[in-house]
């Protein structure tokens, strides 16, 4: 078992497959990078697979898929199959932008995935055009119905911003109400590669606004989601996760994997060790070494708010978020 300097198990990967993405939206990645990773650093599924059965053997029970956007990485069900067949009992997520979900979706849960959350921030064609930078929402909706209808279970994600989709909120929740897909609204995080003049929207003024509409109880944190949860008079229930507030960290069980094979304790910070070079040698020990030593230093908080005004470095693209 995993367990960190602070006692709390370390169950759940979140591994990135590619920091290269199909859309470059506002509050991750505005503009095309200077560079990308070059093609040599980056692990392939074979790569990846062999520190999976490793963190799987040293009790990672969950692990989420993501990127950049994962699905323009190609043969990802491969991969999916490979996790699978190894222990059929691994939780399997994914999340992904959408928007190449449609011809993807049945191939992906015929490998063994069995959720996946997808970013919802609007539901109107021009707003999804100004956070993405192109026209996707119609790719991104009939993806959506693509995994509900191939029996994926589907949650969304929803990063509210002022003047941006603030006036969505309600109408998010209602669209996943209606498919029975919960919702989880993301607070803003600053970072330096996202738009400079994003202006994010903290709990308390998204609940004001849902309050207009709904009455619904205050749940708290469910295990070890960093998302707290609220339940309605009719028995939904949405989240929101406020990285702001310290106990999104208390019960954090999740270390995450770059893409060319750096194991990240925190996704606020900068800190990474990488697991490439024992991966290529084949050399398991060292990179079951790499990993408990990434567990052992993983921070008791991140600094999302810190008094000092300093603003995380890392690319949301690059750990996965
Ligand atoms: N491309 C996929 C997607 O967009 O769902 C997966 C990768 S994306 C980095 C993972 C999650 O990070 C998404 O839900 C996205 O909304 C969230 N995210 C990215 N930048 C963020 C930021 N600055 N603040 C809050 N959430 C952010
Ligand atoms: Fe791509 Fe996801 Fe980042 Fe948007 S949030 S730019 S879809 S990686």
């Amino acid at each position: 078992m995993l367990i960190d300097s602070y006692d709390r198990v370390v169950d759940y990967l979140r591994v990135s497959v590619t920091e290269r993405c199909n859309f470059r939206c506002q509050y991750c990645m505005p503009e095309k990078p200077f560079s990308w990773v070059p093609k040599e650093n980056l692990l392939s599924f074979e790569e990846l697979f062999e520190f999976m059965k490793i963190a799987i053997d040293e009790g990672v029970k969950k692990i989420r898929i993501t990127g950049g956007e994962p699905l323009l990485r190609e043969d990802l069900d491969k991969f999916i199959k490979m996790i699978y067949d190894y222990k059929p009992s691994v939780d399997l997520a994914m999340t992904t932008n959408a928007f190449l979900l449609k011809g993807t979706a049945q191939m992906l849960k015929d490998a063994g995935l069995q959720r996946i959350n997808v970013s919802i921030d609007t539901l109107k064609p021009e707003v999804a055009l100004a956070i993405a930078g192109k026209d996707v929402l119609k790719n991104v909706l009939e993806g959506v119905d693509e995994a509900l209808k191939v029996g994926l279970k589907v949650k969304a994600n929803m990063v509210p911003m002022k003047g941006m989709n603030a006036d969505e909120i309600i109408d998010v929740l209602e669209y996943c109400k209606e498919r029975n897909m919960s919702v989880r609204f993301i607070e803003y995080m600053e970072n330096a590669h996202a738009k400079a003049d994003i202006s994010g929207m903290k709990s308390d003024e998204l609940l004001e606004i849902l309050r207009t509409k709904y009455s619904f109880e205050d749940n708290g944190f469910d295990g070890s989601s960093p998302s707290h949860y609220y339940t309605m008079d009719d028995g939904y229930k949405f989240g929101i996760i406020e990285p702001y507030e310290d106990d999104f960290c208390k019960k954090c069980n999740r270390i995450r994997l770059t893409a060319e094979g750096n194991l990240i304790p925190c996704l606020y910070f900068d800190e990474a060790m990488s697991i490439r070079e024992s991966i290529r040698k084949g050399d398991i020990k060292g990179a079951a070494l790499v990993l408990k030593e990434v567990v052992r230093t993983k921070p008791e908080k991140n600094r999302w708010g810190g008094e000092d005004g300093e603003i995380s470095s890392r690319a949301f693209y690059e750990t996965g978020g």
